[in-house]
């Protein structure tokens, strides 16, 4: 049934007899800055590519100040302590994610409350948030709770879903007003931007993830964008145990985390960075010639970038006319030798947030039952 869309695909990627859906893609100095680090012994906690690396993010993202993590779990998780969260507190992201933002939320012993997304974004939707806050929430005391849970709502986690820009500038308000904190979990939309502004600077802090199969990797790793420099700094601070610096002394004025990333992740990621803008050109180009082809076949539709939206299209979308199509497309992809796949099980149909609560996430279902992730690796 989908003969001639698998054979565009297979051509696109220059007729591979397995096609994946996105791998990583070394062209540049990442050998010889591995090399460095293994030469000069600095493969650890320590060493000029971690300062580098962050100095590097900041100047290309606008961030005052970037701190890298372990991971981009990790790096959502020391948000939240950032921004205030407390076990009990409710806090509104989406159940279109995957599960990282949701498990950042839990370890804190906070509680996810799921809001629809829009259809033009795949992401948070500012009128699902102005409608749920309109039925649920009050200020008090200039703290926004819940008033049928009781439960003071913390935080919102919007998600640039698949590199998609959400309509942040809107959600940020809306967070403004109601005295809720907001942060972005950016880990799919590097170099992404919306209005002109890279992606994780709306919020108090934006994360990011270099894990393999991301935009650009550093094996595993993550990090945190402040505007605050302040924040950002207290943020270094937490993340590498808490020690006061001094020269032989070990002495820690927090409880803190070793969530830095090693000087080797690093190093890869200073190569990887180097090359970022060409990757995000050709995947751009790959979403086009998908877009050119999708518009004559029926009954499948290409997802484009939201409007006010510079997207860096990590995972190409295309939108099936219900789920049993959907079925019969990853089947038959699969079968014949091109990585695809559906949009994550969405969060309330897992045991530990089923019984979360939810606004009824009519987009939400409606994607879960027609996405489909087609090839996207960087082809140059
Ligand atoms: C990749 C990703 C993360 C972070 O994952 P790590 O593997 O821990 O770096 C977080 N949220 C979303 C939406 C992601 O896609």
């Amino acid at each position: 049934m989908y003969e001639k869309t698998i054979k565009f695909i297979k051509e696109l990627y220059g007729n591979q007899e397995f096609t994946p859906l996105s791998v990583p893609k070394f062209i540049g100095n990442e050998k010889k800055y591995l090399n460095e680090c293994i030469d000069t012994t600095f493969v650890s906690s320590v060493g000029k590519f971690v300062d580098r690396f962050e100095n590097d993010m900041a100047a290309y993202t606008g961030a005052k100040k970037a701190v890298v993590c372990v991971s981009g779990t990790n790096a959502l998780h020391m948000a939240m302590m950032l921004v205030g969260v407390e076990r009990g507190d409710e806090v509104l992201t989406q159940a279109l994610t995957f599960i990282a933002t949701c498990n950042a939320i839990s370890y804190i012993g906070a509680h996810p409350v799921f809001i629809d997304v829009d259809k033009s974004t795949m992401g948070l939707s500012p009128d699902a948030l102005k409608a749920w806050l309109e039925n649920n929430a009050e200020i008090r005391n200039g703290q926004c709770y819940n008033k049928h849970t009781g439960h003071r709502v913390k935080a919102c986690v919007p998600m640039h879903t698949f590199g998609h820009p959400v309509r942040i500038d809107e959600i940020a308000n809306i967070c403004a007003e109601n005295h809720i904190e907001l942060v972005e979990d950016a880990a799919e939309s590097i170099g992404s931007k919306y209005k002109g502004i890279h992606t994780g600077l709306f919020g108090k802090i934006g994360a990011l993830s270099f894990n393999g199969n991301k935009t650009i990797t550093t094996g595993g790793g993550g990090m945190l964008l402040f505007m605050d420099e302040e924040l950002g700094t207290l943020a270094k601070h937490l993340t590498t145990q808490a020690k006061v610096p001094h020269r032989w002394e070990f002495k820690h004025d927090h409880i803190g985390y070793n969530y830095r990333m090693p000087n080797i992740n690093a190093a890869l990621g200073c190569a990887q960075l180097e090359h970022l803008d060409e990757f995000i050109a050709d995947k751009r180009a790959t979403a086009s010639a998908y877009a050119e082809y999708f518009k004559y076949v029926d009954d499948i539709e290409f997802f484009v970038e939201p409007e006010n939206s510079f997207s860096n299209y990590w995972l190409n979308v295309v939108i099936l006319k219900d789920c049993d199509a959907q079925q019969v497309f990853l089947q038959e992809t699969n079968d014949n030798g091109v990585m695809t796949r559906p949009i994550w099980e969405l969060m309330t149909r897992l045991p530990m947030f089923e019984n979360c609560e939810h606004d009824g996430l009519k987009n939400t279902v409606w994607f879960a039952d027609r996405v489909v992730n087609i090839p996207s690796s960087v082809k140059m």
